[in-house]
């Protein structure tokens, strides 16, 4: 079979010499972020976003993620932001959208368990976060019927 490093194993006799044997590697899988945001607006409640394609989908959680797998949150589906948004930190001054502070209340690594762009399609992601606060399997499941509600559950399927 040929590929990047046929030239490469050609030029030796591996029984002959300690060379490292011409194996290509999986690439490491590339950790996508994600951050909860808790944003001090007219009503308190927590922005979670995760990377996807070069933007942060978001949904906002009035109580906020829970690491209790009985407890299930809602959270409505806002517009994607972009990716700088993700430590983004401040007052949004009043007269303007979302007017309030936004602290980022948790901040780190995400990793999906699921196609991403069908799960979006389907009204199921699966992901594993690595947080701060928030570690483990996770679940954004769409409400039926209800365009933009989803809710975020803790799987209990892991440690
Ligand atoms: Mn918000």
């Amino acid at each position: 079979m040929k590929n990047s490093l046929t030239h490469y194993a050609k030029k030796r006799n591996f029984k002959k010499t300690s060379e490292p044997k011409p194996t290509i590697k999986k690439a490491a899988k590339a950790f996508l972020h994600f951050c909860v945001q808790e944003h001090k607006a007219s009503h308190l409640h927590y922005d979670f976003r995760l990377e996807h394609k070069g933007i942060l989908l978001s949904w906002a959680i009035p109580k906020g993620p829970s690491m209790d797998p009985k407890t299930k949150r809602l959270a409505v589906k806002v517009e994607d932001h972009p990716l700088s948004y993700l430590d983004f930190e401040g007052e949004i001054p009043k007269g303007n959208y979302g007017a309030g502070s936004v602290l980022v209340w948790d901040i780190g690594y995400y990793e999906p368990l699921d196609d991403v762009k069908i799960g979006l399609k389907k009204g199921h992601l699966k992901f594993i976060l690595q947080g701060e606060k928030l570690v483990g399997i996770f679940s954004l499941i769409k409400l039926k019927n209800a365009s933009d509600n989803w809710l975020l559950i803790k799987s209990s399927d892991d440690v």
